[in-house]
């Protein structure tokens, strides 16, 4: 019976970081019926299929129901006591950073705040790390040395009110897709220019007046010389660069990037350089293929430079925009989610941030330096200095680089405990406790979307099981470690507003972030909260950012940063391909719930390698043919389909697909394990391969 039993429940979508709303209307035999939230700013309305098809991923089936010990079935108390007794003996006997929790950017804040508080405050280590650090640290690196705060200039609108847009390493078609029909609808009605900067022809070159097919790596040379150009036209905007210091080292080595460095015919280069100078409303839009490189912070830079340079920055359809991969990224970077930073965009380094903090919490053991980023948490685990370790609502066994090492690591720790909805995945194997957890649907909170825009998330469905809500989770397990005060909430809603009080103190301190009117928000309020855009607080609003000249550097000026790209080696005799990675339209992440709609499996049903037909001819791959894909971390076998799409030399493989035996389509396997220098993101965009008939 597929009746209604109540009306729509407004809620927003699990996956991208366009976090568009949901309408979500529980039927007679359990399911939901899924449509867009027409009075959701994000979307209007609009879902994706992935969103669309979302009542077809929530059957029971795989799901983890009860607590386990040892694969045992166990009772919650006897879970959280195991928990909470060998975190505390482990801290006793090693210290503080002998134990790690590793996180999510799909967990609601009230979750992550939670964890962050219990590790950071409590616990006195900053070693809590997140997935997201896979996806956009390099940006919050590249805003923080541009703007000294990491707030995202603008907002969607600016994609439908820009002249040009120019979207870098983004497969905006299929990686945020209401995003990219907005974009679309724009250019129908007002003839948007749309520029692709990509390796690969993708889906969203469909609608692209240029495509630059540059060589891998060569985003951060393109915008030295779109700088270069911009100072030849006479573009630099002086009365905004006298807000903006760091201008002349930033243009002398713009002006020494060489004008063959981006491996672009030189009558493409011109004609991007025409357009982006010619148009004064211009949104450049950069996602992981930009952020996942070992000098991703410095591309960032390189773009935040030329806005900066033209004080088209936080102006209407104009500016900087980084799209995050996951619904919660954002909600993540705010609440102190990654090891480096404290909650409410506080910085961990800063002795004054910790003591506001610390005394927000009456914290008894405050972190006082940066904990271990994502690559560098899995490396200590390695060599036996985190003996204990927390993985919550995600699966690194499959989306870490150098995946194989990244499992062997959490097999060998001394005790893991791992939350999840599901119970079999890659990573849940490895666990010495399982915890259910509650999923999309089942639980209450709030997300922020790539705009800034916090969106409710809200229950439509009972608890299947004994499964709990992670941020209930995480606070039993602190009050067993003896914190029963500091986390004796009793819902989400005083979560949040605990939060919302904290980020109060921290705007006081002159930060953007800062949503205090909804300090102590009441229950109802928090109930029938509708989206708002931060920051909302005693006469601030939402709105854009940095177009006043006003920033929150030391100096109070913006920055621009000289950037040398890196001079890229030969490619190695042994490993001859670049493998380029990304995602496929209708799969999210690791398949734990997409995998389970067989409609979205219908568009690419299984693990492939796209190989230019140069290639293929050489290596005697045939369309359809298996190959085994080989790097010095991992092993992986592929379909290949053979495509244009890719460049010879550079062939693509999405990250979706796992298995459990052999050479499997688990791609994050073949990446290293290199990391940003400045932002700890990993370079998870490539891998040196060999490439051979399976
Ligand atoms: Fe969900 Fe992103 Fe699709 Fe919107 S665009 S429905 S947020 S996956």
């Amino acid at each position: 019976n597929a009746e209604p039993v109540t009306r729509p429940i407004r809620t927003t979508c699990p996956y991208c970081g366009v976090g568009c709303g949901v309408l979500a209307t529980p039927l007679a035999d359990g399911g939901l019926a899924i449509a867009g939230d027409p009075d959701h700013p994000a979307n209007r309305g609009r879902l994706c299929v992935k969103g669309s098809a979302l009542g077809e991923t929530l059957g029971l089936g795989g799901r983890l129901l009860r607590p386990q010990i040892g694969g045992q079935a166990a009772e919650w108390d006897d879970a959280l006591d195991l928990v909470a007794r060998r975190f505390q003996d482990t801290i006793a006997q090693h210290g503080p950073d002998s134990v790690a929790f590793y996180v999510s950017g799909q967990l609601l804040t009230e979750d992550y705040y939670v964890a962050n508080k219990l590790m950071k405050g409590f616990i006195g280590s900053a070693n809590i790390d997140t997935n997201s650090r896979l996806c956009m640290a390099s940006s919050v690196a590249g805003h923080k040395r541009a703007f000294g705060s990491d707030t995202v200039p603008g907002l969607y609108e600016d994609f439908e009110t820009a002249d040009l847009v120019v979207l870098v390493g983004s497969n905006l078609a299929w990686c945020h897709p209401v995003l990219y029909q907005r974009l679309a609808a724009a250019r129908d009605a007002r003839g948007t220019r749309v520029v692709v900067v990509d390796p690969r022809r993708t889906a969203t070159c469909d609608i692209a007046d240029l495509h630059l097919a540059l060589s891998p790596g060569a985003d951060a040379a393109l915008f030295n010389l779109l700088l270069a150009e911009i100072e030849r036209r006479g573009l630099i905007a002086p009365d905004f660069t006298a807000h903006v210091e760091g201008i002349e080292a930033a243009l002398a080595a713009a002006r020494e990037t060489p004008p063959f460095s981006t491996g672009l015919p030189h009558a493409d280069l011109r004609r991007f350089l025409d357009l982006w100078t010619g148009s004064e409303k211009v949104v450049t839009v950069y996602s992981q293929g930009i952020n996942q490189s070992d000098s991703g912070t410095d591309k960032v830079n390189a773009i935040l430079n030329c806005h900066l340079a033209t004080g088209r920055i936080g102006r209407p359809g104009m500016g900087p925009f980084s799209v995050t991969g996951q619904p919660n990224a954002m909600g993540g970077r705010e609440v102190g989610g990654l090891a480096n930073m404290l909650a409410c965009h506080l910085e961990i380094e800063n002795p004054a941030h910790r003591a506001v903090v610390q005394g927000f919490w009456a914290a008894p053991r405050m972190a006082d330096r940066p904990g271990l980023k994502a690559v560098d948490m899995f490396r200590a685990l390695e060599e036996g200095r985190i003996k204990a370790l927390w993985i919550i609502c995600t699966n690194p066994a499959v989306s870490m680089p150098e995946a194989d090492r990244v499992a062997r690591a959490i097999a060998g720790c001394e005790f893991t405990v791992v939350s999840d909805i599901m119970a079999q995945t890659d990573t849940t194997r490895l666990a010495d406790v399982l915890l259910p957890a509650t999923g999309w649907g089942e639980k209450d909170g709030t997300v922020t979307n790539s705009e800034r825009r916090i969106s409710r998330q809200r229950r439509s469905l009972a608890a299947p099981g004994e499964a709990r809500d992670d941020w209930r989770i995480i606070a039993d397990v602190a009050r067993r470690m003896g914190w029963a005060e500091a986390f004796g909430w009793d819902s989400p809603a005083q979560v949040f507003a605990e939060y919302a009080a904290l980020s109060g103190v921290a705007g006081a301190l002159g930060g953007d972030f800062d949503i205090s009117d909804h300090a102590d928000i009441p229950e109802p309020d928090y109930d029938a909260m509708e989206p708002f855009l931060w920051p909302q607080s005693a006469g601030r609003r939402g709105g854009r950012f940095f177009h006043d000249g006003r920033f929150h550097t030391p100096s109070g000026r913006g920055r621009m940063i000289a950037i040398r790209p890196p001079v890229r080696r030969a490619a190695d005799a042994a490993l001859p391909f670049v493998l380029n990675t990304g995602r496929v339209r209708d799969h999210w992440h690791t398949m734990t719930r997409t995998g389970r709609a067989p409609r979205l499996s219908r568009h690419m049903a299984e693990p492939f390698l796209e190989l230019h037909p140069q290639d293929a001819a050489r290596l005697q791959l045939a369309p359809a043919s298996l190959a085994e894909v080989e790097s010095p971390q991992g092993r992986a076998v592929l379909r290949v389909l053979v495509t244009d799409r890719v460049a010879p030399g550079h062939p693509f493989a999405p990250i979706h697909w796992t298995g459990e035996t052999g050479p499997t389509g688990r791609v994050s396997a073949l990446v290293p394990g290199l990391t940003d220098p400045v932002s700890g993101q990993p370079a998870s965009k490539s891998a040196a391969v060999a490439i051979r008939p399976f």
